[in-house]
């Protein structure tokens, strides 16, 4: 059991150095990615306005085609105007006529609105493209500063993570999953000890007996303030000592 309890403590002692290196990289991981998802969403839009622009483009060579098209039907329905027999057919040539000048005003209408849109397309693309260049230059220098902190500590880090899984190797599963639940829960100090009597995690007073129960290393037992898992100060000195 002493062992179970030792490896668990090294395997804290070897975290909080990982954590220490993580904790250099301060804000940068976070500032990278925030950085990275602005210059997305900014892209995005652009795109998205690119095939705006262009569908509403295509929309008006296509209009322009229909009304040049109703233009030369009517100057073969006015041509045809001469030419009616009846009243009936003149009536059918009218309608004809006041129809095609319809469709001609609404597709001019209709190109007028989208040249508005094109021009307002526009006008959005130039508001937020010089952010895309604010914004990767900032990424560039955040980036540069992370990749010089983590190549910084990169030989540290192998040599810790590889310690690390020696150790994890050796703990049985149960042991390191509720480890890493309660690493998880608690900021990441799974493990500590009892100093005046109290627990090193929260500094709540660890009761006597239990304190008693704790220095006879024969199980694992949780703060009952802050949930953390607590070892005998022997233990605590044992392994800092070999460490
Ligand atoms: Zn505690």
């Amino acid at each position: 059991m002493i062992n179970r309890l030792s490896t668990l403590y090294r395997l804290q002692m070897i975290d909080d150095e990982l954590d220490q290196l993580e904790e250099m990289r301060g804000d940068l991981p976070a500032a990278v990615y925030d950085l990275k998802n602005q210059i997305d969403s900014i892209r995005n839009l652009v795109e998205q306005r690119q095939v705006e622009k262009d569908e509403s483009r295509k929309k008006m060579i296509f209009n322009e085609d229909e009304i040049e098209r109703h233009k030369a039907d009517l100057v073969k329905f006015k041509s045809q105007l001469y030419q009616v027999r009846n009243n009936r057919e003149y009536d059918a040539l009218t309608k004809s006529i006041d129809k095609a000048e319809e469709e001609i005003v609404r597709l001019e209408n209709e190109n007028k609105a989208l040249d508005l849109l094109i021009e307002r397309l526009k006008a959005e693309v130039a508001d937020v493209e010089p952010q895309l260049s604010t914004f990767q230059e900032e990424l560039d220098i955040k980036e540069s500063e992370l990749k010089k902190i983590i190549e910084a500590n990169e030989r540290e880090e192998a040599k810790l993570t590889d310690k690390r899984s020696q150790v994890v190797s050796i703990l049985k599963q149960g042991d390191y999953n509720q480890y890493m639940r309660v690493r998880k829960a608690c900021n990441g100090k799974a493990i500590v000890t009892i100093d005046r009597s109290a627990c090193t995690g929260c500094f709540n007073v660890v009761p006597p007996q239990r304190q008693l129960e704790i220095r006879q290393n024969k199980r694992l037992y949780n703060c009952e303030s802050c949930g953390r898992l607590l070892v005998s100060p022997e233990i605590s000195k044992e392994v800092k000592d070999s460490y």
